[in-house]
């Protein structure tokens, strides 16, 4: 139909099963995945497709990521981005030439072997080569500096325009509607769900709202009720006018000591940076005009990256300009993006705050949104994305400002251990926090709080390292503190929710797999499943009374475990209650413990059985201690009101209690074989992989009982080993693979070194291995020999924490 030659505008329909809202390619490959799952689904861009950042993006799109499901993630979008063209007949540009990663100093050559050998764990072509290889690879590089070099021959890039043309090519054949020009004002909403989109043009009702805006996501995301931390920083690339030496396209160079990544663009080249600190946008700057836009060039902001590719590539010294080009992109407090249900609103999901790897992400991102919108559950496990993670603290503009331009730095930098951010810090500190500062404490950010790293000094000027770090001898001492006294651990940061009312046990009961029904008085670990029967989370619950219990779950698992347990209460009669700053914990750990609780006046407390809770009063206050122990030595967790923490640390650091940090902890958690979320447990892993269905209810009744008996039955995929190094120099870290003579068997998944078993150590996923088998980790290339342990290093009885 036309109207005086033009077409009509569409008509908006008045319903759809889901709304996505921006048409970048987060929004256009949400939008492909849900019509090719059959959903009811249209996309709604205010301006044109591809008009917010992606129409100028550098568009590398290079696989291997920090772990293996964001990896399996990029590779989805390659085999997509590959596929595409034949689908739709839309060309999305892909090239492939490979990327080539160089080394100037010795910890950027560990950690891109460290990354090589991650490649190989996840079916990734990587290699290392000579710096005369790489010289070769990159002619018209200065490779005097270079030490060293890995080839990953599968990377490439693509046209973001041509991708985005094909997606919604392919996603209009399956039904999808699209609607250019047309903005949402309004996301309309009802106790808590999505129920509809407001737009210039009228009004949509829909089930589910997909927020792919971009940098504007944070906006948008309050239109329906819903923190959304990002923010957009200036991102720059120069691009030349042709020069000698580029004919055809060549690798792309990535040269991140000098902050820099190099490739050819029309014969010239094309040099992006991730500059130290990056330049924020206020919220605001950018409005609905901001349409196939870019920011002013900033010569001086770019100056020093402009040094740093004269001297990689001297012919740059006679190129000729063509622009150097300033577009927006959204950065995160940490980094990743985010994905998933938002913890505020029901049908509310984010696909945004991309960190610069929309495009490399975008095809695999946008399945696992649609798949999480459609399903339930992303395809896989992507909790690093799990748009619940962070604290309301970081969604405040004054911190988004510190934090974004800082997190576009880290970009390229080495990714050391125990890497702190400088800024956005003490949004949230300990009851404690003054005093620990004063005991010489270094921190480190969770979930926004400072919580002690270790004690006694500090070595903030130390240079970081892959090695043993300075403070290795610190948390030598704390674990001997714990070990041979007693040491002071302080976990209150841990998320606390109050599950109150006459069904409280009931309600438990179904969303918790364990043992939920022991008396009051009574301290229960327990998996939280979902469908799957894989874990959502792990808890322990206190009983405090028939009606009442008290649960601790994960610093950074609050809004998500709540958002869960909330969304499981209909028909049940209890009130939850995030309980989180109201209390404070102590964890006092070791051998002198007993004496201490005598000394500090609640001698009753050493009448407490393994696993139980009891109430004493230490310096005048009153505490609640449970009788447990993730350190594996005897001793309680205290929980009192966050007031009374002061007195109640005086008096027991006055009877010889000894603070210890969380790397401490950390080492004595994996000495004794407990898992943690995030790093051996997570959505992709049931209790009888991780060996913890001993902790199950095997009459059922829970969410995710049907699943876990299934696996029951066919066993587990893979198991949960301690894994014990012969070399005392070995530095493990995690996410290493593990080798079984030349087959790559397991990945390790924690790692520290084990004062109490006098090893550097390690906790892993691995298939067929048998107790006492020396299997090979690749740390950065060199394999180095460990004995298998199916069970705990330290103490596998538990008989020290039980006494
Ligand atoms: C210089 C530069 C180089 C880059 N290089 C790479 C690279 O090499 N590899 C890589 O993977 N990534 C790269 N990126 C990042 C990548 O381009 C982005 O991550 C990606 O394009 C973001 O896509 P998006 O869909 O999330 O957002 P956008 O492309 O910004 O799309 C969001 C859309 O939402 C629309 N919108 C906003 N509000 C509303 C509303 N209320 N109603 C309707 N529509 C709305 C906007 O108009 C916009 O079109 C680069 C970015 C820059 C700036």
């Amino acid at each position: 139909m036309t109207n005086k030659g033009k077409p009509m505008a569409q008509e908006l329909p008045v319903h759809a099963s889901v709304v996505v809202i921006g048409g970048g390619v987060m929004g256009c490959s949400t939008l492909y995945h849900l019509a090719k799952s059959g959903a009811d689904a249209v996309l709604l861009e205010r301006n044109k497709l591809t008009s917010g950042t992606t129409w100028h993006s550098a568009a590398q799109v290079r696989a291997l990521r920090s772990s293996q499901n964001l990896t399996r993630m990029i590779q989805y979008s390659v085999d997509l981005y590959g596929s595409l063209e034949e689908e739709t007949g839309q060309s999305v540009g892909w090239i492939q030439k490979g990327s080539l990663s160089i080394a100037t100093n010795e910890n950027r050559l560990t950690m891109i072997k460290r990354q090589e050998a991650l490649a190989h764990a996840y079916g990734i072509e990587a290699h290392s080569i000579s710096p005369g290889e790489a010289a070769e690879r990159w002619p018209l590089m200065n490779s005097q500096d270079v030490i060293g070099a890995v080839w990953s021959p599968e990377d490439g890039r693509v046209s973001p325009s041509d991708v985005c043309a094909a997606l919604i090519k392919g996603a209009k054949a399956k039904g999808a509607r699209i609607f250019e020009d047309t903005g949402v004002t309004g996301i309309l909403t009802e106790n808590g769900r999505v129920r509809g989109v407001e737009t210039a043009r009228g009004t949509i009702r829909c089930d589910a709202v997909a927020i792919c805006t971009g940098l504007w996501s944070r906006d948008v995301g309050a239109m329906g009720g819903a923190d959304v931390p990002l923010l957009a920083c200036e991102h720059f690339y120069l691009l030349t006018k042709p020069i000698d030496g580029i004919t055809g396209n060549v690798p792309t160079l990535s040269d991140h000591d000098s902050h820099l990544y190099i490739r050819d663009d029309s014969g010239g080249l094309l040099i992006g940076c991730f500059e130290p600190m990056g330049k924020p946008i206020a919220p605001g700057v950018l409005d609905e005009s901001f349409a196939f836009g870019l920011l002013r060039e900033d010569w001086d902001h770019f100056e020093p990256m402009m040094m740093n590719a004269l001297h990689r590539l001297p012919p740059l010294e006679t190129a000729e300009v063509k622009m150097l080009l300033n577009g927006p992109e959204s950065f995160t407090p940490d980094g990743a993006f985010m994905l998933g249900e938002t913890a505020e609103t029901r049908g509310l999901f984010l696909g945004c705050g991309m960190n610069s790897m929309g495009v490399a992400a975008g095809g695999g991102a946008g399945m696992n949104l649609a798949h999480q919108i459609v399903h339930g559950a992303t395809a896989y496990d992507l909790s690093e994305a799990e748009a619940k993670r962070f604290a309301p603290v970081f969604n405040s503009v004054e911190h988004l400002m510190a934090r974004a331009p800082e997190i576009l730095g880290t970009h390229y930098e080495i990714t050391y251990p125990g890497r702190q951010l400088k800024t956005a810090r003490n949004l949230r500190t300990l009851p404690l926090h003054n005093r620990y500062e004063a005991e010489g404490a270094a921190f480190g950010q969770f979930y926004g709080w400072e919580r002690p790293l270790y004690f006694h000094r500090r070595y903030t000027d130390a240079i970081p390292t892959f090695n043993r770090p300075p403070y290795f001898d610190r948390i030598e001492a704390e674990v001997k503190a714990a070990h041979e006294h007693a040491a002071l651990f302080d976990p209150s940061p841990f998320g606390k929710i109050e599950v109150t009312g006459p069904d409280a046990e009931a309600f438990l009961c179904h969303v918790c797999a364990g043992h939920m029904g022991r008396a009051p008085g009574s301290v229960i670990y327990t998996a939280m499943l979902n469908e799957r029967g894989t874990f959502e989370s792990d808890l322990t619950a206190q009983r405090i009374a028939e009606d009442h219990y008290r649960l601790f779950t994960g610093t950074a698992a609050i809004k998500r475990d709540l958002a869960w347990l909330s969304r499981q209460k209909g028909g049940f009669d209890v009130a939850l209650q995030d309980s989180t700053e109201t209390y404070a914990v102590l964890a006092l750990m070791g051998p002198e413990a007993a004496g201490i609780v005598s000394e500090a006046g609640a001698p009753e407390l050493n009448e407490l059985g393994y696993f139980k809770i009891g109430p004493a009063h230490i310096a005048g206050k009153h505490v609640r201690a449970a009788r447990l122990s993730y350190v594996g030595e005897a001793g309680w967790e205290i929980t009192m009101r966050a007031e009374n923490a002061p007195a109640v640390y005086e008096a027991l650091v006055a009877a010889e209690a000894a603070p210890a940090g969380l790397y401490a902890q950390t080492s004595m958690r994996i000495e004794k074989g407990f898992c943690a979320m995030g790093h051996e447990l997570d959505g992709d892993v049931t209790p009888i992989d991780a060996g913890l269905d001993f902790a199950t209810r095997k009459d059922g009744g829970f969410i995710g009982a049907e699943a876990l008996e299934k696996r029951r039955e066919t066993g587990a995929t893979s198991n949960i080993v301690s894994l014990r190094f012969h070399d005392q120099s070995a530095v493990p870290l995690g996410h290493e693979p593990i080798y079984a003579g030349d087959r790559i068997v397991g990945q390790t998944s924690s790692a520290a070194y084990g004062f109490r078993v006098g090893a550097p150590m390690a906790l892993g996923h691995a298939k067929g291995l048998e107790d006492g088998q020396v299997v090979q980790i690749d740390i950065a290339r060199t394999l180095f020999d460990a004995t298998v342990v199916k069970g705990p290093l330290f103490d596998p009885q538990g008989a020290r924490m039980r006494t």
